[in-house]
């Protein structure tokens, strides 16, 4: 019923917009849930540098959307880039399929193209990902912007229909363990596969759709090439661009180049992501917040708006980083310390996730309805104190799991109900401060710097998956191969040095999980 009514109260574009990103959404977090565990057990890496990859290639997912918006705005168009970026995915994520077919024959060979595969993609997202989230605003008259709230809400539900599907469909034919809990260490690739297949998939119908229904109110193409100036519909007269002196810029390079030292140094370590890769990310951000704040065309009012936004901005960083354990740590727990029985089902650990996008998609049109009713009747909290309960639920479903792992040692298993509760609370928790953060950044930010704000927010975001990668480095590793392997009387650095080369017999001793045996 709902649905119905839905559907005539929006314009068509939003459905197709639903479905390519639901389709992409497939691809990315369905990779996301396998991906740690294929390089643990078959690229044969450390759960600390797994972790500390996962927490890089994230953030850098999330700084590359800022070249993509540029490109789109500059040269290509909205269109392009989603096709672009759809495209470099789908070849990414069959790099990886290839790489999890070869590497028992050439693990060089297989990690090179893995780290290919990695980087295709976070520049493939970079041109998807901001691209599509604009066209949903402009698919509306100016006179139908309130409509926009509950369009932002059903595309949410979109992404997390596609987390969910690819958490379910990838982990069920890439992470297999038999009836003695050892692992398939091949399996990964057909996860990858279907990753790929489902990108292609939102590429094509993104492609075959568009020119019909992704349109502008007044029916012509959205998106299209910029000097047709096509979405300036609504802007004009509102925007204007900022313009940064010469001299700020010169200073922003400085500081940049300072804070990335500042954060190598700090960061420390070998580790080439640990020590470009995050200060990368940290310094873009802060650079990018200071040019802005800094900017002399600033009125007070329009500066302590911004201050709000960098406040908002600095929490959310803690937010996502607890949140994107997801992939690292609490999918390492799910493998090596969890009774995985569900309804007698022994589930995959990768797919332990999906709770996170199935109460999303259950609970986001609950959430606005119940904001709807708040407001309506005056008692609607204030975007920052929704900002404070998300944090504050966080926080409170890992003092629930805390509690419960506490006393389980090295050989108890946690009760998967304690992670799928876990997931609950932290699915409210994103639902009060991620759709919120959004429109409070477009709701404070003075029009000619609100790109550039985003921007600002996404790279929060970044940040937050860097942290999420140096936290989730620091759990005890508990299925690090090193320590099997050690156990085993199996030299893995010689392995891995091709000084000598492992028996399919240990390969597969290494990828049996002792502790998951426990599971009935
Ligand atoms: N889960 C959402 C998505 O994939 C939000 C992630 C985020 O904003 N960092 O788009």
């Amino acid at each position: 019923m709902i649905e119905t009514q839905v559907k005539t109260a929006h314009p068509k574009g939003l459905w197709v917009l639903f479905g390519t990103e639901m389709w992409e959404r497939f691809n990315f977090y369905g990779m996301r849930a396998i991906l740690t565990l294929f390089l643990i057990n078959s690229l044969m890496m450390k759960e600390a540098d797994a972790s500390i990859i996962y927490g890089g290639f994230l953030g850098l997912c999330y700084l590359t959307p800022m070249l993509g918006g540029f490109v789109a705005d500059r040269f290509f168009g909205n269109r392009n880039c989603i096709l672009l970026g759809g495209l470099m995915m789908a070849i990414g994520q069959l790099l990886l399929f290839t790489s999890a077919s070869i590497f028992g024959t050439n693990l060089s060979l297989a990690t090179t193209l893995m780290w290919s595969a990695l980087g295709i993609i976070i520049f493939g997202n970079g041109f998807f990902k901001p691209n599509i989230s604009s066209m949903v605003g402009s698919l509306y008259p100016k006179q139908e912007k309130s409509k926009l709230d509950t369009a932002f809400t059903i595309f949410y539900m979109g992404i997390n229909l596609g987390a969910f599907l690819g958490q379910l469909i990838c982990p069920l034919i890439g992470d297999i363990k038999d009836a003695n809990g050892i692992r398939d260490i091949h399996a990964f690739k057909w996860g990858f596969l279907a990753a790929s297949i489902a990108m292609l998939i939102g590429t094509l119908v993104f492609y075959f759709l568009k020119n019909k229904y992704v349109i502008t109110p007044e029916g012509r193409p959205l998106g299209g090439l910029p000097s047709k100036n096509e979405a300036s519909d609504f802007e004009e007269g509102e925007a204007q661009k900022a313009v940064f002196s010469v001299k700020s810029l010169v200073m922003a390079v400085i500081a940049f180049v300072a804070l990335f030292f500042a954060f190598r140094y700090l960061l420390g370590g070998e580790n080439f992501i640990k020590t470009v890769i995050y200060p990368i990310i940290y310094a873009s951000g802060l650079t990018l917040a200071g040019l802005i704040i800094s900017d002399t065309s600033l009125t007070k009012i329009e500066r302590d708006r911004i201050f709000v936004i960098y406040i908002v901005a600095f929490f959310i960083i803690f937010f996502w980083a607890a949140f994107e354990q997801a992939g690292s740590s609490l999918t390492f727990i799910a493998d090596n310390q969890t009774d995985r029985n569900f309804f007698g089902w022994n589930m995959p650990p990768s797919m332990v996730q999906i709770f996170n996008g199935l109460f999303v998609f259950s609970f986001a049109l609950p959430f606005s309805i119940l904001w709807d009713k708040l407001r309506a009747s005056g008692k609607e909290p204030i975007s920052p104190v929704k900002q404070a309960i998300g944090l504050g639920l966080i926080a409170l479903s890992y003092f629930i799991l805390a509690y419960n792992v506490k006393d389980l040692g090295n050989s108890g298993l946690l009760g998967i109900k304690w992670l799928i509760l876990m997931y609950l609370i932290q699915t409210f928790a994103e639902l009060c401060l991620s759709p919120i953060g959004l429109s409070l950044v477009g709701k404070l930010s003075p029009k000619r710097f609100s790109s550039l704000l985003f921007g600002v927010f996404f790279l929060s975001n970044a940040a937050g998956y860097a942290l999420a990668g140096t936290l989730g480095s620091i759990i005890p590793a508990t299925g690090d191969k090193f320590i099997k392997a050690k156990e085993l009387g199996i030299d893995l650095q010689a392995v891995l040095d091709k000084t000598i080369t492992p028996t399919t017999e240990q390969l597969k001793l290494l990828s049996d999980n002792q502790l998951s045996d426990h599971n009935p």
